[in-house]
């Protein structure tokens, strides 16, 4: 399947209302909850235990398995439990509890990383706990050694500041104030991945709707020749990799094929900024700016919150009226995640709470295909998106996945445009959702048969 070149792709709504709204430092919450799995491998394992005494950025989780990350104290206090928490799949997931002590004292021993050469500059970022901020968790450190296999020959760097989705502002206020953390983090990969990422050129690709980003960046990087800001319209869903990599550089992205073979690595910009951030102090991922938005919030803002702050925290420094809240949302509109609870914690990659009403909750009631191919026309990838309902009620199960993996589902991009679009509300990205996760699943107990 190759990636379709007139991408005719959503002019959505904008709902920018907080990109004036500086990041405001919430206080230190009571306590702080921190899932294992805040990234797109395996569960981190605790190595504290109830009772132990911690500092803010001081490891209590290692990394466990294959793109798993470690996670750090993001309050100092006492590890109060190691809880179980239930997962939108239906699976449990460890987390750690730690009542804060209110002090928010760093590590002591805590300093910025010293290394040498590319090995080491990975091994760094790994140990930093820094995954990809956009949406994907996946492993920074990761992403980046696979720049260095052979096979690859990358000349271009995306650096992701598009934040296409509506209501989202939290890379643009970061971009505001920290364009000091993604010049340090294009100098870090220019240093010690010289080898493989010296002569490439950076491209920083923003909607145009952040003017004041544009102007910020363009003056930072005014004497570097090799850093460009790349202005893309303020389309949906600009930041999705296959979309950017077309508009930033024309080049196709073909299905099955990893991203660097495209000539390209794709970071986000807070997540660039992050890993800067760590490279430079010692100080892991430990909080993040979060929007805080959506119908129902009365005094929607920008927020800098430890990772594992409860939603409720966030949305009543808000002033929301959670009785007459009818769905939380984690992440945009398009492609976030109702929650289950807003006594549920934010985690790496929390970059927007948004509040829905009843009346804005309440979707309308999915009607019969039409078979209109709205949904397939304004895919970015060309999945046959009408096809994937019948191909997942297939009762075989190898007829079932050999016909889902016709449909190219395994390409979604989960970017919601066919939902949005579809005029029978059938639930498509819902449902591409979980044929993924069954092919995923099925193909994982095939292998260990
Ligand atoms: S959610 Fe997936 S199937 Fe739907 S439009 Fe986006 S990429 Fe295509
Ligand atoms: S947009 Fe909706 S109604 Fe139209 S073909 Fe797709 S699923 Fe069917």
């Amino acid at each position: 399947m190759i990636f379709k070149k007139d991408i005719s792709s959503l002019h959505v709504p904008h709902n920018k209302n907080t990109a004036g709204c500086e990041p405001v430092k919430i206080e230190t919450p009571k306590e702080v909850i921190l899932p294992m799995n805040m990234h797109s491998g395996g569960e981190a394992e605790p190595i504290v235990t109830p009772g132990d005494h911690v500092y803010v950025g001081q490891l209590i989780a290692r990394e466990e398995g294959r793109f798993s990350s470690p996670v750090h104290a993001t309050v100092s206090g006492t590890v109060a439990e190691i809880l179980t928490l239930p997962t939108a799949r239906g699976k449990e997931v460890k987390a750690i509890r730690i009542e804060s002590d209110g002090k928010m004292e760093k590590d002591p021993a805590m300093k910025a990383p010293v290394f040498e050469g590319c090995d080491g500059f990975l091994q760094a970022v790994r140990e930093s706990g820094v995954v990809g901020l956009g949406g994907a968790a996946f492993p920074t450190w990761a992403k980046l050694n696979e720049a260095t296999n052979p096979d690859y020959k990358v000349d271009t760097v995306l650096i992701n500041a598009a934040e296409c989705e509506p209501y989202i502002t939290s890379d643009h206020r970061m971009m505001l104030a920290h364009a000091d953390l993604i010049d340090d983090g294009i100098e870090y990969m220019r240093k010690y991945m010289n080898e493989y990422l010296g002569e490439a050129t950076y491209k920083i690709c923003i909607e145009k709707n952040k003017p004041d980003a544009i102007e910020v960046l363009k003056k930072k990087f005014a004497d570097k020749p090799y850093v460009v800001i790349h202005e893309l319209n303020a389309i949906y869903p600009q930041g999705a990799k296959q979309v950017m990599l077309y508009n930033a550089t024309g080049r196709v992205a073909i299905a099955g094929k990893r991203f660097p073979s495209f000539g390209a690595l794709i970071i986000n910009v807070s997540t660039l900024s992050k890993m800067a951030e760590y490279l430079n102090t010692g100080m892991p991922l430990v909080e993040r700016i979060v929007t805080v938005d959506g119908p129902a919030v009365k005094k929607p803002g920008n927020f800098i919150a430890p990772i594992g702050t409860s939603i409720r925290t966030l949305l009543e420094l808000t002033e929301t009226n959670l009785e007459a809240v009818g769905k939380v949302v984690i992440g945009g509109p398009m492609n976030g995640n109702a929650t289950v609870s807003v006594d549920s914690p934010i985690v790496k990659v929390s970059n927007c709470i948004l509040a829905f009403d009843e009346k804005t909750a309440t979707l309308p009631e999915p009607s019969a295909c039409i078979r209109c191919g709205r949904c397939m026309e304004k895919c970015p990838v060309d999945i046959h998106v009408a096809g994937v309902e019948a191909a997942a009620s297939i009762k075989d199960e190898e007829k079932r996945a050999a016909a889902l993996i016709d449909t190219g589902v395994r390409q979604c991009v989960d970017c919601g445009c066919c939902s949005y679009v579809c005029p029978a509300h059938r639930p498509l990205l819902a449902m591409n959702q979980d044929a993924k996760w069954w092919l995923k699943q099925y193909e994982r107990s095939k292998q260990s048969r």
